[in-house]
């Protein structure tokens, strides 16, 4: 028995450390049968390492389906045991956590509306205390990378060593061609500021539709992701929940086979030598563009010092429009986007505006 549940914890370790490391299932576990059905088939698949469904289910209004409950788990431990795939499920209270473990649920994720609330991450942090168990944390559903970081340092405060990140996108207010916005910018700093945490890619929640579910996963790879989590249902468009971006296990498998899978690094002399050439250049330009920064901002402190001198103020709106109007003709023809351009441009135009309105001030 003892060495069985050793054996047990190796697998989920090395699991842990697979990559890609991808997680399968569906949104809510159903019925014995579904979860069952779903489970062998996608072993069958070959390219899945964990079976997912959610148990109790964090809906945002009443009324729609809120999960099977505790009587869920023992089908999990079934479908474990007869596919030998790792089961994860979301838990939200310190009793859901206790209920998971004591169904040997082998990783516990924290949903999206968990981790916008510290009092919630705390309860969950405070029942960890003392287990072994890995945790995956989904980013808040708002755009905040600090209640994501401070849920994990919650979850690591309580002695957590394996935690890993989910990035299922961002909400926002009516309709997008993305359920939730995928702001891929803020996964990018949240993975800078944990190199070497697990960082996966959530497409199902990101796109809620499957036709463009290749498409983000394939981003997420592209962007060095350590894996994916796609929701499946053996028939999706009839699943209690999430049932238009839900693909069957047959499709995940086809998914997978179509990313084309890339590597941060490999091995050839040759590639790093010209690969650090070209990162050379790109230092020098940035080191040119950080000078040319720097003259334009001497030169709008001695504007600032004029307009002060002749009592004018220091956003004149015409002048304004002119250069973003210029610059976006100019960038066109460079192949640089107009929202690139508009956004630089207002971050270069706020940094003068700072820079005169330390002049009027003095
Ligand atoms: C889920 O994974 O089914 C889920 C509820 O996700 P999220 O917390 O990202 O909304
Ligand atoms: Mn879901």
């Amino acid at each position: 028995m003892q060495q069985t549940m050793e054996n047990q914890k190796t697998t989920i370790q090395e699991i842990w450390k697979k990559r890609p490391l991808i997680i399968s299932g569906p949104c809510s576990a159903e019925t014995e049968e579904q979860v069952m059905e779903t489970a062998t088939r996608l072993a069958k698949t070959g390219k899945v390492d964990m079976l997912r469904a959610g148990i109790w289910k964090p809906r945002t209004r009443p009324g729609s389906f809120e999960g099977v409950g505790t009587k869920g788990l023992p089908w999990l431990q079934q479908a474990k045991k007869v596919t030998g795939l790792p089961t994860a499920i979301e838990v939200a209270t310190a009793k859901q956590v206790e209920d998971a473990l004591h169904f040997d649920v082998d990783v516990l994720w924290l949903g999206a509306r968990t981790t916008v609330n510290p009092f919630s991450v705390q309860e969950i942090a405070d029942a960890l205390k003392g287990v072994k168990v890995p945790v995956l944390i989904k980013n808040p559903i708002n755009p905040d990378l600090e209640l994501w970081t401070g849920a994990v340092e919650r979850v690591a405060k309580a002695g957590i060593e394996n935690i890993g990140l989910i990035h299922r996108g961002f909400s926002s207010y009516g309709n997008t061609e993305y359920r939730n916005a995928p702001m891929w910018h803020l996964a990018i700093e949240m993975k800078r500021r944990n190199p070497d945490m697990l960082f996966i890619n959530d497409p199902s929640h990101i796109c809620g539709r499957r036709d463009i579910l290749l498409e983000v996963a394939q981003e997420a790879i592209n962007l060095d992701y350590d894996g994916l989590i796609i929701e499946s249902h053996i028939d999706p468009d009839n699943a209690w929940s999430d049932a238009k971006q839900q693909i069957t296990p047959e499709q995940v498998g086809q998914l997978l086979g179509e990313i084309i899978w890339r590597k941060e690094d490999i091995q050839s002399e040759e590639f790093h030598a010209m690969l650090e050439k070209m990162r050379q250049q790109i230092n020098q330009l940035d080191d040119e563009l950080m000078q040319i920064l720097g003259q334009r901002m001497k030169i709008a402190d001695k504007i600032g010092q004029y307009k002060k001198e002749n009592n004018i103020t220091i956003l004149q709106t015409r002048r304004w429009n002119e250069i973003l109007d210029r610059a976006c003709k100019k960038g066109e023809k460079l192949g640089l986007g107009k929202e690139f351009i508009t956004k630089y441009l207002d971050a270069v135009h706020m940094e003068s505006i700072n820079h005169q309105n330390k002049i009027f001030n003095s």
